[in-house]
This record gives structure tokens, C-alpha cells and sequence, in this order.
């Protein structure tokens, strides 16, 4: 028997954990003590390995290659060499034919690791020649990277998960932390007890709002009107820092016309919330001594939700809520490596270390670095996976390599997503299960799975982390980036590593902001923050230590933007607000966590719309009764929840099932700067059967 420190592959919180083996099989988890969970796991922690043992699995595990020739056809079974060779020839022709920019790639934020997601870039870019690369950042946190670079420079939380219980006042805004990162919500809890001020502004009376010194129970879709209005409170009733704001910040004046017409009493109906808890919500975040504030997706999953993200900072700006410990801002990010992929670079915009594509002296330098001629590097930001749909039916995109992503399940509006699939001339997934996304490919390349493989996690404080191997896969399965070395290699570009340090190190040599965080260091630490310059550096805990920020001018750039309704409002064909939200028992799309026996027992196909009595009521329905959620984009099967703590007017559904996929009925409105779409509200109605 043996016990292997690892660290989950779910959410962002990073927590360790240790694997106990016997006899090549994982027996349990424990909880280990790392730096952002100290010795705590949630439920996913602690039974979200058993699909590793090969028990009754739901979804098929992948075991081999397989190709489907035809368009229809069935999978048939090939050598590691065939499915090389013949996925190669395919993206060679489709790259003569129509050029590097009709390929697409992703990476994944999920149990892959960091080294897997420098590979894909690196394939996109050195051995395909074009910068479409993106991974799911796109659909949840990219306006928190967008928001916050613009106006502070850098897209990742300014603080640490550890900082959050030592803040005297966390202003939690869309984000239901106790469903999506449980750790994160135990240092909540831990706040709130030693005497923290927790204000929540959400429209479900979610966990941390029980807790809550103060809940503003907004409306659906309000987000920039109230992020206005506190920013409003702030200006006019002298709360802001002016000395920090005059040092430190830009555009005050510009910013300050902008919020003027944005009063608590002017938004109060748009809101849902009174001027008076608006106001009083303003003057506790000012006047706490470190204040703190956290989102989720109930802010970036809008049509406007770079301008939150950039509203947000400012609110942190103005008081001067930056630069030290305790404070700042918190864009928790969802899945365990999101934070990751964006570090490596599987973003269209940027290299590994957020170095821009555009800037022709970052090419020079990864050009050299790769062997390759600069002259055939792609200047132009690369394509978004939001993108892709109308992209591969208008027929510039041909060939979509998808790794660990399951966009069939998991993007809005999924019989647009539907189409562009089918408009694809070729599609390759590298996975571990046969996924919704996998059933439709050409050829599939069976990946080894967390457990199976070790490397390097980024959690979503930008702390590294290292995860080993626990158990040898059992089946015709290769590393990630062992699969895409070889297609390398096979398209001319020859690509070898030994290992995963090989690859961090090459990564590191190239990113100034990464340098100095080692294997050997993540092995002394346990977890480094970026930025670690040097081999000296012990990380960053906290970013502008120096009220120093990474924008242009070294200054906190101050925004604010005019609130823009949802683009699909109801009426009176579909009169329901839909909002998409987190369950806690299982993660994403549910490939890891539907196979593990504990977590299938917490619930059961088809989900669940949560309804508000008074609505159910009124239209005839009954708790737990069978119902259509319909859309005008389709329509699904779920099962009615009565929940009083939600809103009236709105119905919220998780997008974990394949029985009522909620994403059959949500909408694109994609913000225009992130490219994410706007999967928190459409307008649907609920009928009975
Ligand atoms: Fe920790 Fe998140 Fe894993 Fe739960 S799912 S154990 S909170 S990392």
C-alpha cells in the first residue's frame, strides 16, 4: 500500500490530497495538508477518483484509437501508428488546402496539467503556424483575464485563497462559492467568524448569503447598474480613497461623469434592491480596514461582462483595496486548471506568460527558441471556440483537435454548436471517456487520466502546484503530450521530452513571469505564486505590492461603462428568466464525477429546474413533477424543484446532464471584447408534460 500526494482535478481551490493505492488501485483519498485547503476536502476531494478503478462506468473510458473514416461510419479500432499517421495526413491536407488559420485547437483546463497545455500551444503555433488556440476559459472566466488586464494588468486574483479569511469585509458578488469551490467557501465561513462584514449580491439566497451581514437580492441581469451605483456611493459620499486615487489610478474624471447618473434611488427598481441597502452595502466595504472582493460566473458569464470585471477593480481602486495582504480581487476561477492553460498560453492572444502574439520581438523570440522560421508564425489573434460554430459554417475553420473539452455539452447553444460540428470536414478529440463531443469525431486519441500521469497544476490564486502519479493506466493509453508530440513529429516538426520537468523548463526559459518556479522549489514549497522571476523568489502572494500596476502607465486604469439590457429579455411567449448554475455534487460536464459511485448517488438524470413556488403554482405545477423547459432555441425534459430561495420570475438549472441539457436552451450574446457568451439569462418557459 502506498499513499501518492496529488491534488484534485476539479475546482480552482487546488486542494491536496493523498491517493492511497493498493495493489494498483485506488483504495481512498484523504485529505492532505496543502497550502490552500489545510487539511480539508469537499466531497469531489474525497470520492471524485473511482472512475480511475474502471467500476460500472457511465460513459465509456477510452481505451484505444479509434478513426472513423466516413462522415457516419462506424469507429473501428487502429494501431497508435495509424491513428498518427492518419490524423497527421488529414490536418496536412486540410493546412495545404485552406491554410493554418482553418485549424483549430484546445487545451484543457482540466487534469492534463500545465506542460500538456505549453505542447498544444506550441503544436498550434510552431507546427500548424496559427494562434487558434483557446481552451474554456472562453465560457467562464476570460472577461476577469480581459477586465482585469486593462485595468490592472494582470487577469488572475491580485491576492491569495489564504488572504480571503484575514479580510474584514468580502463583497461576494454571482458567485455561489459553496457549490462550486467549497474550500473557498470554508475560508468564507472562516472570515465571517473572525469578524469579517460578508456582503452578497446575488439573486438566490445562495449559502453565503445565510451568513451574510448584508444580501442584496438583485435581479437577473443588473450586474453593471449596480457595480455602477456602488461606485456612485463611493464618489458621492466622499468614501473613496483620494490620496490613492490622485497617486495611483487614471481616468477619475472621466469615470466619475460616467457613474453620475447611476444613484442607489435611480437603480433601485432596475436592481431589485433598495438605495438604502446599496448605499449601506458601500459604506461597509469602505470602511473596513482590507476588503476583499470575489465573483464568479454570475458576473462573467453575461454579454457585458468585461465592463463588470473592469467596474469591479475600480470599486477596488477607489478604496484602495489593492496592493496588500488581505485585500483585493478575486476572480475565483472554476475548473481545477483553467488558471493553467491560461498561463501556458492556450489563449488566441497571448504566448505562454501573457506575451502577446502581436508584439513581433515575442515571436522573434519563440521562434528562435522553437526552431522556427518567424516568417511563418501567425501575426493575427487567433480564433475563439465561441467562434468556431459560425466560423466552421461559413466554412473558414475545417479541422477542430479538441483536447479534454467537451464543447457538445458544455457551450450555448447547442444546435448552433450542432451545425458547425456538422459543417467540420475533421474533427480529433484526445480524451479520457467518450464524451458527447467524442461520439462525434473522426479519430479519437485515448489520453491517460488524472492519477495515471503527473505535472504541474495552477490554482486559481496563481499558485503552481505540483501533482505526481499515482496508478499505471491500464489501457492503450499515452500522455497528452506524448500524443501530441508524435503528430509533431509526424507533420515534420520533430518533437521529443522525456518528461514533464523537460517541458516545464523549456516553458520557463521563455516566460520571465514563471523563471524562477522550479520542480525543485514547487517540491521545497508545495505551492508558488506567479510572479516568480527568480530562482531566488519565493513567489508573490499578493500582485502591486507597490501600488505599481502592470498596465501601460504603472496606473489602476478607472472604467466604467453604461448598463446594457441581456439580449433576450422574456415577454410574454417565454416569460422565465433561465440562469445556468453549479451543482456541488458533480463538475462541468460531468465526465469525472458521473463515474464515481458516491457522487452518481447525490443525483440522478434529469436535472433539476429550481422554481420559485409562486411561479410553479401558478402555472399548474407540482415539486418533483416531470416538466418541458423550452427556449426558442429548444426544448428539454427536467424535473421541477420548488426553492424559496430563489427569485420569483426566474428558473436556474446546473448544465451537468445529458437528459435536459440546459445548453439546448441558452443563447450566445457573446461579450464583444472576451468573446464569452451569456449562459446566466434567456428567456424560457416551463410546461407541464
Ligand atoms: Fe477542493 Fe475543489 Fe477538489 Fe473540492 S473540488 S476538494 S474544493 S479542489
Amino acid at each position: 500500500m502506498k499513499k501518492v500526494t496529488t491534488v484534485c482535478p476539479y475546482c480552482g481551490a487546488g486542494c491536496k490530497l493523498n491517493l492511497v493505492v493498493d495493489n494498483g488501485k485506488i483504495i481512498r483519498a484523504e485529505a492532505a495538508n496543502g497550502v490552500t485547503n489545510q487539511g480539508e476536502l469537499c466531497l469531489k476531494g474525497y470520492y471524485g477518483w473511482d472512475f480511475l478503478n474502471d467500476t460500472k462506468l457511465l460513459t465509456p473510458r477510452l481505451t484505444q484509437p479509434l478513426i472513423r473514416r466516413q462522415k457516419g461510419g462506424k469507429f473501428e479500432a487502429v494501431t497508435w501508428d495509424e491513428a498518427i499517421r492518419y490524423t497527421a495526413q488529414r490536418l496536412k491536407e486540410i493546412k495545404q488546402k485552406h491554410g493554418p488559420r482553418s485549424i483549430m485547437h484546445t487545451g484543457s483546463s482540466r487534469g492534463t496539467g500545465n506542460e500538456t497545455n505549453y505542447v498544444m500551444q506550441k503544436f498550434a503555433r510552431a507546427v500548424i503556424g496559427t494562434n487558434n488556440v483557446d481552451c474554456c476559459a472562453r465560457v467562464c472566466h476570460g472577461p476577469s483575464v480581459a477586465g482585469l488586464q486593462a485595468t490592472l494588468g494582470n487577469g488572475a486574483m491580485s491576492n491569495s485563497i489564504g488572504d480571503i479569511e484575514n479580510s474584514k469585509c468580502l463583497l461576494v458578488i454571482g458567485y455561489n462559492c459553496a457549490d462550486s469551490h467549497p474550500i473557498v467557501a470554508r475560508r468564507v465561513i472562516k472570515a465571517k467568524e473572525k469578524g469579517a462584514q460578508i456582503i452578497v449580491c446575488d439573486p438566490r439566497r445562495i449559502e453565503t448569503a445565510r451568513i451574510a451581514d448584508q444580501h442584496l437580492q438583485i435581479k437577473n441581469g443588473c450586474n453593471m447598474a449596480l457595480v455602477n451605483a456602488f461606485a456612485h456611493v463611493l464618489i458621492e459620499e466622499n468614501l473613496y480613497d483620494h490620496d490613492y486615487v490622485a497617486k495611483y489610478t487614471e481616468g477619475f474624471e472621466e469615470y466619475r461623469k460616467n457613474v453620475a447618473d447611476y444613484s442607489p434611488e435611480a437603480v433601485a427598481e432596475q436592481t431589485g434592491v433598495s438605495a438604502q441597502q446599496i448605499r449601506q452595502a458601500m459604506r461597509t466595504y469602505a470602511a473596513a480596514p482590507s476588503a476583499t472582493i470575489m465573483w464568479g460566473m454570475g458576473v462573467t458569464q453575461f454579454g457585458q461582462a468585461v465592463d463588470v470585471v473592469k467596474g469591479l477593480a475600480g470599486l477596488a481602486l477607489l478604496t484602495g483595496n489593492l496592493g496588500r495582504a488581505n485585500v483585493g480581487v478575486g476572480p475565483v476561477r472554476g475548473q481545477n486548471n483553467v488558471q493553467g492553460a491560461c498561463d501556458m498560453g492556450v489563449l488566441p492572444n497571448e504566448f505562454p506568460g501573457y506575451q502577446s502574439v502581436t508584439d513581433p520581438k515575442v515571436r522573434a523570440k519563440f521562434a528562435d527558441a522553437w526552431g522556427i522560421d518567424v516568417n511563418q508564425m501567425d501575426t493575427e489573434i487567433g480564433h475563439r471556440i465561441t467562434e468556431i460554430p459560425h466560423l466552421a459554417i461559413e466554412g473558414h475553420v475545417k479541422a477542430y483537435y479538441i483536447m479534454g473539452e467537451d464543447p457538445l455539452q458544455t457551450e450555448a447553444d447547442l444546435s448552433l454548436v450542432r451545425k458547425g460540428f456538422e459543417a467540420l470536414e475533421f474533427v480529433v478529440v484526445q480524451d479520457i471517456f467518450m464524451t458527447k463531443t467524442a461520439e462525434q469525431a473522426d479519430v479519437i486519441l485515448p489520453a491517460t487520466s488524472w492519477g495515471e500521469h503527473g505535472g504541474v497544476f495552477s490554482c486559481a490564486d496563481r499558485g503552481f502546484q505540483r501533482f505526481e502519479k499515482a496508478i499505471e493506466p491500464k489501457y492503450n493509453v499515452k500522455r497528452d503530450w506524448e500524443i501530441i508530440s508524435l503528430l509533431a513529429t509526424e507533420l515534420g516538426y520533430p518533437m521529443h521530452y522525456n518528461d514533464n520537468q523537460e517541458i516545464w523548463d523549456e516553458m520557463r526559459s521563455l516566460c520571465p513571469l514563471f523563471y524562477g518556479a522550479t520542480y525543485e522549489k514547487m517540491g521545497e514549497l508545495g505551492h508558488i505564486q506567479w510572479p516568480c522571476t527568480t530562482l531566488e523568489s519565493p513567489g508573490t502572494q499578493y500582485l502591486y505590492a507597490d501600488n505599481r500596476f502592470d498596465t501601460p502607465t504603472g496606473k489602476g486604469q478607472l472604467f466604467a461603462a453604461p448598463w446594457r439590457a441581456p439580449a433576450e429579455v422574456p415577454d410574454d411567449s417565454y416569460p422565465l428568466v433561465l440562469c445556468t448554475v453549479r451543482e456541488v455534487g458533480h463538475y462541468s460536464c460531468r465526465s469525472m464525477t458521473g463515474n464515481c459511485a458516491a457522487l452518481q448517488t447525490l443525483a440522478d438524470e434529469p436535472g433539476f429546474v429550481q422554481m420559485h413556488p409562486q411561479d410553479a403554482e401558478a402555472l399548474g405545477i407540482r415539486d418533483q413533477q416531470l416538466v418541458w423547459v423550452a427556449s426558442r432555441r429548444g426544448k428539454v425534459i427536467s424535473r421541477a424543484n420548488f426553492n424559496e430561495r430563489i427569485n420569483t420570475g426566474a428558473v436556474y438549472m446546473t448544465y451537468q446532464w445529458w437528459i435536459g441539457a440546459c445548453n439546448e436552451l441558452t443563447q450566445e450574446n457573446l461579450d464583444p471584447i472576451s468573446k464569452t457568451p451569456e449562459t446566466k439569462y434567456c428567456a424560457v418557459k416551463v410546461e407541464q408534460i
